[in-house]
This record gives structure tokens, C-alpha cells and sequence, in this order.
């Protein structure tokens, strides 16, 4: 086992393309940790280099206390489950699992037994003596994590593992991986792009945009506390509104209020607070869907609330889906599922206090 370091860590390919820049992270040793960002972030580059398939540009990398960056793949004791299964076709199940232990030389009782008891693991038993041919999606998934398993790697890393399954065989996964994980307590980077995926299954997540790490911590620290308009767009879903405003002060009081003046809202103490001190003339709110409360008549006890009309509305069994269009922004609220609104009617949308975001208009950094 072992903790993983990366250091001023860059990747940049031929024709100066950045997908990594100075990546500093520090994954624990037995710890589960989502590398978690939009297609094209950098998240395969890192895993890449992580694992010696990828030359590291800049940087250092440190898995345990030594400087890997110099060594091959199969010095480093890290195995990587792709996301294609690349299984090699003629060979059985087991052959396939055993593969690189063979290759390694293992006697041949000990390649029986920890082929056995990945394959227990993964529950993939009644499957060894069959070809990868006659397997289905999920249990070719299943073999090419047994092969990364079976190494005993140090730290186990896996990019988009579930990519492949459909929604059922995916839940099941994610469960199972989480299972495994809780097992063997291995040091483990799952890569995805997909949030649930991230929450359900990992200690701690990593964000990622653009080849640059923005935040790391748990869901709830990331949820609750975005250090950035991306991260908080990213995060949650639906997403996150973000509203355009002027910051107005007036006397102990501080109101933002929209460009095109279709809203005006006061800011409670907290929020007037940090304004104050940003000492700022432009900032972006930002709302979760489900933090905005939709009514049909103005609520004269909230301080925060703005006034606009009913865009479309789609209720989706569980909940509700209202789009509300005030002024030339549009809002995404999520009501109670048994709440009806008509295209074009008047609605009032108050804004849970506690519960706004300010971010700098122009870095997007949360104030
Ligand atoms: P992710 O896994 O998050 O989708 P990648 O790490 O695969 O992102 O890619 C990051 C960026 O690097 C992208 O812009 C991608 O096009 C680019 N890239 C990835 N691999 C190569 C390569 N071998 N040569 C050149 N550019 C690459
Ligand atoms: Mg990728």
C-alpha cells in the first residue's frame, strides 16, 4: 500500500498541448479518491502518468516515499483497469487473469489461489473457463478489473470503469467497487466524468477543468463549499443558477440588482457582509435549483426574492422542474411534485438565505 504524491506535475503533448498544469495532489494511503471533471480535463493524462504509460513533462511524482517518474510501468506496483477491456480474445477468463503473473514468473498454486479469490471477489467464478467472446458487457468489466486486481497492486487506478455498462449493471458497480475497496483498504483513483458516480464511491473528490485541479475534498465541502463558479456549476445537479449583478450599497444595507433591472434583491446580513468586504461593484449569485421556493404571490416576508414568469414546467414524477425566465435570465427551480404551473404565469422566487453564493464577476472566485 502507499500514498501517491504529485508534485508541479505538467503534461504537455506534441503541438504544445496543455492537458495538465501544475497538478498538485496528494492521494492517502488507502484512500478512495474520484479524479472528476469534464471530458478533455486532463483526467487520462494524469492517470497515464500515474501509471508510467504517459511521460510526466514537469513535475514529480512520488508514489510511497521514492521519485517514480523515471521508472517503467511494471516497477511502479500500480495497475490501471481501462475503460475498453482489452482482454486478449483467445485466451479463457482465468489465462487472462493470470496472464501477467505468469509473465512474472509465480509459481503456479499461488497464480490458482489469487486468481481464485479475485475472481470470488468479482464474482466471476462460473466464468473462468469461458473465452471473452461469449461474455456479456458486465462480466468483461468485471475480468479486466480482476486482472488489474490480481496484481496486489500498491495503488489501483481506474479510468471510466463503468463507461460501458447499462444503468442497472452500473449501480450494481458502483456498489461492488465500493465493497471491494472497503475490503482491501488499496490505495484507489477512479476516474470519471459523471458526479454520481464520483459521490458514490469515493472518499474524497478531485475537480478538475481545462488541465488544472480546482478543489479537493469531500462531497459535502465541495457541495456545500465551492471555492469557484466552476466548481459550484459543476457540482450538483441540476446546476447551479448564476445570476449577474451590480452590487448597490446604501447606507448598512446592500442589495444586488440585475443589469437589465428585472430583479432586486437584499442581501441578507451574512451575504452584505462579504460584499462589504470584497468592496467589489459586479458580482455573480449563485442558487441551487432546489434552494429557490416558487409561489404564486409574492411572499412579503422574504427579503430575497425575485419576480418573473413561468417558462415551462415538467413534472417529473419525484419532483418538479420549473424554468422561470426574469428579465433575460432563466431560473431552474425544483418544486414538490404535486405543484402545478402554467406556461406564462406569474410566479415569485424566494431565495433560501443561507444558502447564496457569491462569486468575483471577473475571476469567478467565491467570495
Ligand atoms: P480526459 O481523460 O479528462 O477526457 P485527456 O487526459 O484524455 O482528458 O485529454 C486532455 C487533453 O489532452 C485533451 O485536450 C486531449 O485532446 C489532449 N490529449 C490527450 N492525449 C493526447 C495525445 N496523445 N496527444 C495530443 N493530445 C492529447
Ligand atoms: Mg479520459
Amino acid at each position: 500500500m502507499a500514498e501517491v504524491k504529485l508534485q508541479h506535475i505538467y503534461k504537455t503533448y506534441k503541438g504544445n498541448v496543455e492537458a495538465v498544469k501544475d497538478l498538485n495532489l496528494t492521494i492517502h494511503d488507502g484512500e478512495f479518491l474520484a479524479l472528476l471533471g469534464p471530458s478533455g480535463c486532463g483526467k487520462s493524462s494524469t492517470l497515464r502518468m500515474l501509471v508510467g504509460l504517459e511521460k510526466i513533462t514537469k513535475g514529480d511524482l512520488y508514489i510511497g516515499d521514492k521519485v517514480v517518474n523515471k521508472l517503467e510501468p511494471n516497477q511502479r506496483n500500480v495497475a490501471l483497469a481501462f475503460e475498453t477491456y482489452a482482454l486478449y480474445p483467445p485466451l479463457k477468463v482465468r489465462d487472462n487473469i493470470a496472464f501477467c503473473l505468469r509473465a512474472k514468473s509465480v509459481p503456479a498454486p499461488e497464480v490458482d489461489r489469487r486468481v481464485r479469490e479475485v475472481a470470488e471477489i468479482l464474482d466471476i467464478v462460473d466464468i473462468l473457463d469461458r473465452k471473452p467472446g461469449e461474455l456479456g458487457g458486465g462480466q468483461k468489466q468485471r475480468v479486466s478489473l480482476a486482472r488489474a486486481l490480481v496484481r496486489e497492486p500498491d495503488v489501483f487506478l481506474m479510468d471510466e470503469p463503468l463507461s460501458h455498462l447499462d444503468a442497472a449493471q452500473r449501480a450494481h458497480m458502483r456498489v461492488e467497487l465500493k465493497r471491494l475497496h472497503a475490503t482491501n483498504r488499496r490505495t484507489t483513483v477512479l476516474v470519471t466524468h459523471d458526479q454520481l458516480e464520483a459521490v458514490a464511491m469515493a472518499e474524497r473528490i478531485a475537480v478538475m477543468n481545462l488541465g488544472v485541479l480546482h478543489q479537493v475534498g469531500t462531497f459535502d465541502e465541495i457541495y456545500n463549499h465551492p471555492v469557484n463558479e466552476f466548481v459550484a456549476g459543476f457540482i450538483g445537479e441540476p446546476p447551479m443558477n448564476f445570476l449577474s449583478c451590480e452590487v448597490v450599497s446604501d447606507a448598512d444595507k446592500v442589495i444586488l440588482r440585475a443589469k437589465d433591472g428585472s430583479f432586486k434583491i437584499m442581501m441578507p446580513p451574512a451575504s452584505a457582509q462579504k460584499l462589504k468586504t470584497a468592496g467589489i461593484s459586479a458580482v455573480k449569485l449563485g442558487i441551487r435549483p432546489i434552494h429557490l421556493t416558487a409561489t404564486h404571490s409574492s411572499s412579503s416576508a422574504s427579503v430575497a426574492e425575485l419576480e418573473g414568469a413561468v417558462h415551462t414546467y415538467e413534472a417529473l414524477g419525484e419532483e418538479g422542474q420549473l424554468a422561470v425566465n426574469v428579465g433575460q435570465n432563466q431560473l431552474l427551480i425544483v418544486t414538490d411534485p404535486h405543484e402545478r404551473f402554467e406556461r406564462g404565469n406569474k410566479v415569485w422566487l424566494q431565495l433560501r438565505p443561507d444558502h447564496i453564493h457569491l462569486f468575483n464577476a471577473e475571476t469567478g472566485i467565491t467570495l
